[in-house]
């Protein structure tokens, strides 16, 4: 039996190693590693792929979302609508840029912007809102759309871990995580469901004039070279990467199709488990699962992880602890008790191995075991 892990880059590389190998070599030949054409011909490529007008790369899917907010001129001051059970970054950067977090607390089952926290989180400052796509599941967008445009917000897509997630509105029609609010961002750092070797991130945009701003401010804030109009930042996907990137977006439907027949076994064998709740489907978005998350009940969950660990299984808590009671985030003034969901999901979420190249009897060994734990 192969040690298991949560992710397995090694073989994932290995299956496609004479594609990847080549183009970086390409890159290594050409020496053109800043801005070179791999850059725009990926861009390109997952423009076409998300059905976005315009894709821009950047260094990393946390530049990403303070591009975006810099992009739509929020200011110190404003006020960002978040959720409290998210990765930091998505707040690090509100908090960075001396904007105010608001933050919302999540649905139980889909860990979502709970709809009916938006309006106490809303004050004459807010001025955008910053969905989350959490674990490979699109957010139910029309109720952030209409909540947005009643109050003249922003939207900000946080796709991170949900790249190639498709929403379907009430009417039928479909789009892609990342395409529907005014900025979508994404992160392709390793272990993300189109991950390169290293750090890159994107930016989704069906406006052209944001996508103008949106690549000016991450070239230090010039259109033309040595020519600022605004304060900017330096944040660039290498060439390397989007090279890499090029190769394995070629792959991102197999991933995303190996991913779900994991989770499908996963579901069929704890379905009827007791204690556990297996990760639920909305209806409408596919689902990617970056992450493939249970619900332990009755206070088990970390009894549980330690069970899993010393059979062999890693487990990982995405996240332990909700935003608005990190130390960092004191300031804010939240409280214990503010956001009961987000709270008691800390304390019972634990995602189990999911990645592309899982065998069966991997698989086997996992579900056996997790099944072993309610015996
Ligand atoms: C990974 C992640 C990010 C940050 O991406 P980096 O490329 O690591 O900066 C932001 N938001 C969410 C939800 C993430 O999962």
């Amino acid at each position: 039996m192969s040690r298991i892990q949560m992710v397995d880059l090694r073989s994932q590389y290995e299956r496609i190693k004479p594609e990847v190998d080549r183009a970086i070599q390409e890159v290594l030949n050409s020496t053109a590693f800043i801005n070179g054409p791999e850059v725009k011909l990926f861009a390109e490529e997952l423009a076409k792929y998300t059905g976005s007008e315009f894709v821009i790369p950047c260094a990393n899917g946390t530049d990403a979302l303070q591009i975006a907010m810099m992009a739509l001129g929020f200011e110190p001051g404003d006020e960002v609508i978040v959720p409290t059970f998210t990765y930091v970054a998505t707040v690090e950067v509100i908090a960075l840029l001396g904007l105010k977090p608001r933050f919302v607390d999540v649905l139980p089952d889909t860990y979502e912007l709970d709809p009916n926290g938006l309006e106490k989180a809303l004050t004459p400052q807010t001025v955008g809102i910053v969905p989350v796509h959490l674990y490979g599941q699109c957010t139910n967008m029309e109720n952030v759309l209409s909540f947005a445009k009643k109050n003249k917000l922003k939207v900000i897509e946080d796709t991170a871990q949900a790249i190639g997630a498709v929403y379907t509105y009430s009417d039928g029609s479909k789009s892609q995580a990342g395409t529907i609010g005014d900025v979508g961002t994404t992160s392709f750092f390793p272990s993300k469901n189109l991950g390169c070797f290293g750090d890159g991130g994107a930016m989704f945009t069906q406006d052209s004039e944001l996508a103008e701003r949106l690549r000016m401010v991450a070239n230090h804030g010039q259109k033309k070279k040595y020519y600022h109009d605004s304060i900017g930042v330096n944040s660039r996907l290498d060439t390397l990467q989007a090279a890499i990137l090029r190769v394995k977006l070629g792959h991102l439907n197999r991933y995303s199709a190996s991913r779900n027949e994991v989770a499908d076994r996963y579901d069929d064998a704890f379905r009827g488990l007791p204690m556990v709740k297996i990760p639920k489907r909305a209806k409408n978005s596919s689902h990617v699962f970056h992450q493939y998350t249970l619900q332990v009940e009755g206070g088990r969950r970390d009894e549980m992880k330690a069970f899993l660990q010393e059979k062999g299984v890693p487990s990982m808590v995405y996240y332990p602890v909700p935003l608005h009671l990190q130390n960092a985030y004191r300031e804010f003034g939240y409280n214990e008790g503010d956001f009961p969901v987000a709270e008691s999901l800390c304390k019972k979420v634990l995602s189990l191995p999911i990645h592309t190249e899982m065998n069966l009897d991997d698989q086997d060994f996992i579900i056996k075991t997790v099944k072993s734990f309610f015996k």
